[in-house]
């Protein structure tokens, strides 16, 4: 289950309602300071929280304080490390297991 929490942009208050809509898009009014405003749609407030992770990354922040700051989780911020580290270059891992294939056949009866 995914719950998508909206805060007024203005005071951070979480107590907002619908007031209409524009350009397709639902407008909110703020219930505590009375602002207006559009409701920010997931993708692109997403989009602005990974830019900052990948900016605190190319910082040498730790990943634990990146978690902290953006909010973002560590596993996410894991993952995004290894997507940019890992690009076609790297695609193809090791493989050091020629030694392990020989004992299989080992232990035959008959
Ligand atoms: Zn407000």
């Amino acid at each position: 289950m995914v719950f998508t929490q909206h805060f007024c942009a203005a005071c951070g208050s979480e107590h907002i309602r619908r007031n209409g809509s524009a350009g397709g898009h639902a407008k909110y009014q703020c219930k505590a300071c009375g602002h207006q405003a559009r409701f920010t749609p997931v993708a692109v407030a997403k989009a602005a929280q990974y830019a900052q992770v990948d900016e605190l990354l190319s910082e040498r922040n730790s990943q634990r304080s990146i978690a902290r700051v953006t909010g973002v989780s560590r596993v996410t911020i894991a993952s995004r490390i290894k997507k940019s580290a890992g690009g076609p270059a790297c695609a193809a891992p090791l493989t050091l297991q020629k030694g392990a294939e020989k004992g299989v056949g080992g232990a035959r009866t008959g």
